[in-house]
């Protein structure tokens, strides 16, 4: 099996600059770490049964483990724990301060499509968000700084190893349900964003379906799920911005 064999087609524009660059990076670290049998696929888009679509930005499937990989590129210092809804970032030279949403829901929720997709639960994904700049306040397991990610990896241990068939037969499946040379990252914010205003309009948990309320958050009001902590749903008042990748 040639490695290159398994890079899939990456999204171009709407894409930041920043964005771009932090993609990069990673995936040339996760090709440094690729041996005979192993694939990588970038830019993943998956559609769930839901209708929604998750963009995923790299899943690794080496004979130690499984890993789906979102990549962040926010400069500052990052703060956040494992079960905040949102996260805060702190720019020490401008001052200010903005919130996102915990990456780690996020990629959970990409975690679910993947499973979803691969169908199997003999096969366990890995989750992992790693910052490509920045300063790390955060405590989370699976929360990495770029310098880490190889350690991190290389140190996965599952037993029994995964086989280069149980690797081929999951390459294939999840490269036969991606949909990035079908649809555009301009699609995609869209139905981001339609989705986003079809929560707002009815002020409806997609989760769960419970009414959403509005709270104050460390950083300005954000939407909550009105069942919290049952539900941990959450959302900026403008999150379509958030659609803007960084
Ligand atoms: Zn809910």
């Amino acid at each position: 099996m040639e490695k290159s064999k398994y890079s899939s087609r990456e999204l171009k524009d709407s894409r930041t600059r920043h964005g771009r660059q932090g993609e990069n990076k990673v995936k040339e670290v996760l090709n440094g770490l690729l041996s005979k049998g192993d694939a990588l696929l970038n830019g993943l888009v998956l559609k769930r049964t839901d209708g929604y679509y998750h963009q995923i930005d790299h899943v690794l499937l080496k004979s130690n483990g499984l890993f789906c990989i979102e990549t962040k590129n926010y400069a500052g210092n990052i703060y956040g724990k494992y079960d905040d809804s949102r996260w805060v970032i702190h720019n020490p030279y401008t001052r200010n301060v903005s919130n996102i949403m915990n990456p780690l829901r996020q990629n959970y929720s990409h975690l679910l499509a993947i499973k979803e997709v691969v169908n199997n639960d003999s096969y366990y994904f890995d989750g992992i968000v790693v910052f490509t700049r920045g300063e790390l306040n955060v405590f989370a397991d699976g929360v990495l700084k770029i310098d880490n990610l190889a350690s991190y990896i290389n140190n996965k241990k599952i037993y029994p190893l995964y086989t280069p068939n149980d690797i081929k037969y999951i390459y294939e499946i999840l490269h036969t349900h991606d949909l990035s040379d079908k649809i555009s990252s301009e699609e995609l914010v869209n139905k981001a964003k339609e989705k986003i205003n079809k929560i707002k309009a009815s002020m409806t948990c997609p989760r769960c379906g419970a009414p959403l309320v509005i709270k104050a958050g460390r950083r300005g009001p954000f939407y909550s799920c009105s069942r919290y902590p049952k539900c941990n749903f959450s959302m900026d008042l403008d999150e379509d911005n958030t659609y803007k990748k960084r």
